[in-house]
């Protein structure tokens, strides 16, 4: 996992006292909210969060469309909502995968601009979501290293400190 202080970026890492100059961390804390909106129409958000409800991030029909790459039951949404279940591995990105995420941000982008609420969820709303949102966020117009700040924004330092995810992000045009 990458230090969500520098990202390891060279031009930082040499300096930071967060990770001691390595641009690594070795856990990462789970975020207060289920789910954060990061453009309109578009959240990011997971399964367990820092809560001391275990509902907090039941969804319900609070979207309309609603991405999950992890399948847990008992977390809806509610029957009426389209639901689409991708599972994606914390791991490096093939071209498969690659393809794959690009289909789903380019449907994505599209139900946001059709006005639809969308919700990309993982398991701590980190770094899986994040990857999809970040691609989807290009979809709709953003250059890839404001997409990434953009997620980041949302859910905070430690989105997208998935190393190989930062990489496949900055293959994208
Ligand atoms: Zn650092």
């Amino acid at each position: 996992m990458l230090c969500h202080a520098c990202y390891a970026d060279p031009a930082t890492m040499p300096e930071c006292t967060v990770c001691g100059g390595d641009g690594r961390a070795t856990r990462m804390p789970l975020c207060e909210d289920p789910w954060n909106e990061v453009v309109p129409g578009l959240w990011q958000g997971g399964h367990d969060v820092r809560s001391q409800r275990g509902s907090a991030c039941v969804v319900r029909d609070e979207f309309d469309l609603v991405i999950s790459l992890v399948a847990r039951q008992g977390y809806g949404p509610s029957e009426g909502v389209e639901h689409r279940v991708l599972r994606i591995a914390d791991a490096v990105v093939d071209a498969a995968v690659g393809s794959r995420i690009q289909e789903l941000g380019a449907e994505i982008a599209a139900a946001v601009r059709d006005d639809r609420r969308v919700l990309v969820r993982c398991s701590g709303g980190l770094n899986r979501s994040g990857l999809v949102s970040a691609v989807a966020l290009t979809h709709l117009g953003h250059p890839r290293d404001e997409a990434v700040a953009l997620v980041r924004a949302a859910r905070g330092a430690w989105a997208l400190t998935n190393p190989m995810f930062v990489a496949h992000l900055g293959t994208l045009a």
